[in-house]
C-alpha cells in the first residue's frame, strides 16, 4: 500500500503575536519564508500547496515572488480571509496593515460566501494567468456550501478539515466522516458525498495531536506519533502537514518570535521529511491527490 504526504501553507501577511497584520504592512514571510521552506522542499523532493490570502494578493512584488516559483516544484492556491475581500469586506485595503482577521467564511450568508470566493479566484486567475484548484478556509471556517461554492468555481481539492477539532462550535470537525482524503458532501463537509471536490483532511489524531511541527503544536516527537497513529488507523495513508509561511521568519507570527524558534521548525521540518524518505511516502502536489475507492 502506498503512503503519500502533502505538504500544505498558508500563506499570509507577516502578522504579530495574536495574528493582527503587521503595521506598517509588511510580507517577508513571503519572499524570505518560502524561499527558506522551498529550497528544503526540493531537497527532499517535497512538492508544498501554497494557499494563498487575499491580503498577499494586494502586495505585487509578492506576487511577483510567487509567480516566479517553479510550477513543477511547487503548486499555489487560495486560502480565504473573507475580511481582505468584497463584497462587505471589513477590511478594504489595499493597505492591510494593522488589521484583526477573525472571520469565519461558514457564518456568512451563502450568496456572500460565494461572492468572496468567487472574487478571490478572480483575482488569482487575472495575477497568475490561471485558475487555481486548491484550496482552504481560512480559520478552517469551512462548511458544506463552500463545498458546492469551489465546485462551481472550478475547484477540485479542499483541505478546510481539520478532523477532532472543533473551533468554537462555529465549524465543528468533532466527527470526521474520514481521515482519508474523500468526496465531501455539500452538506455538511465533514461527511462523504456526491461533490466532485476532494478533500484533504489535515493529519490530526483523536487525541487532538497535529502534523503540525509549529513550536507549540508538534515536535518532533509528537509529530512522528501522528504519523504512526494515521500509519497504524487509516488506510490509505495520506498526511497533510499544515503551518504557515510566516512562521519561518522571526517576529512575524504568533509561534517564532526568535532565530533559535524558526531554526528548532526547520529542524522539525526536515525531520518530518527525514521520516517520510526512510518509510518510502510518496509525495505530492495537493491538485494530484486521489480518492481510492
Ligand atoms: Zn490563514
Amino acid at each position: 500500500m502506498t503512503k503519500s504526504f502533502i505538504l500544505t501553507i498558508d500563506v499570509e501577511i507577516d502578522a504579530g503575536r495574536k495574528w493582527k497584520t503587521s503595521n506598517p504592512a509588511t510580507y517577508e514571510g513571503v519572499d524570505k519564508g518560502i524561499a527558506t521552506l522551498q529550497r528544503l522542499c526540493n531537497d527532499y523532493g517535497i512538492k508544498p500547496v501554497y494557499l494563498i490570502s487575499p491580503a498577499v494578493l494586494v502586495d505585487q512584488r509578492s506576487v511577483d515572488y510567487l509567480g516566479s516559483l517553479d510550477t513543477t516544484t511547487c503548486e499555489l492556491g487560495t486560502h480565504l480571509h473573507g475580511e481582505y475581500i468584497g463584497p462587505n469586506a471589513k477590511y478594504p485595503g489595499p493597505d492591510f496593515s494593522g488589521c484583526d482577521p477573525q472571520e469565519m467564511q461558514c457564518q456568512y450568508e451563502k450568496e456572500i460566501e460565494y461572492q468572496k470566493l468567487e472574487n478571490l479566484t478572480n483575482t488569482f486567475t487575472s495575477l497568475f494567468g490561471y485558475a487555481p484548484v486548491s484550496f482552504r478556509a481560512g480559520r478552517f471556517g469551512a462548511r458544506g456550501w463552500t463545498i458546492h461554492c469551489l465546485e462551481q468555481l472550478g475547484y477540485t481539492h479542499d483541505t478546510s478539515v481539520t478532523p477532532h477539532r472543533n473551533w468554537h462550535d462555529i465549524a465543528d470537525f468533532s466527527r470526521p466522516g474520514s481521515l482519508s482524503p474523500y468526496h465531501p458532501s455539500t452538506e455538511n463537509i465533514c461527511a462523504k458525498g456526491q461533490s466532485h471536490i476532494v478533500e484533504v483532511p489535515v493529519s490530526i489524531t483523536p487525541n487532538l495531536e497535529w502534523l503540525r511541527p509549529t513550536p507549540r503544536f508538534s515536535n518532533l516527537d509528537q509529530c512522528k506519533t501522528v504519523i504512526d497513529w494515521y500509519e497504524a488507523h487509516v488506510t490509505p495513508t495520506v498526511l497533510c502537514c499544515m503551518f504557515h509561511n510566516v512562521e519561518l521568519v522571526p517576529g512575524k507570527n504568533p509561534y517564532c518570535q526568535t532565530e533559535e524558534d524558526c531554526h528548532e521548525l526547520l529542524h522539525r521540518i526536515e525531520g518530518i521529511f527525514q521520516v517520510l524518505q526512510e518509510r518510502n511516502y510518496q509525495c505530492h502536489m495537493l491538485k494530484e491527490v486521489t480518492v481510492e475507492v
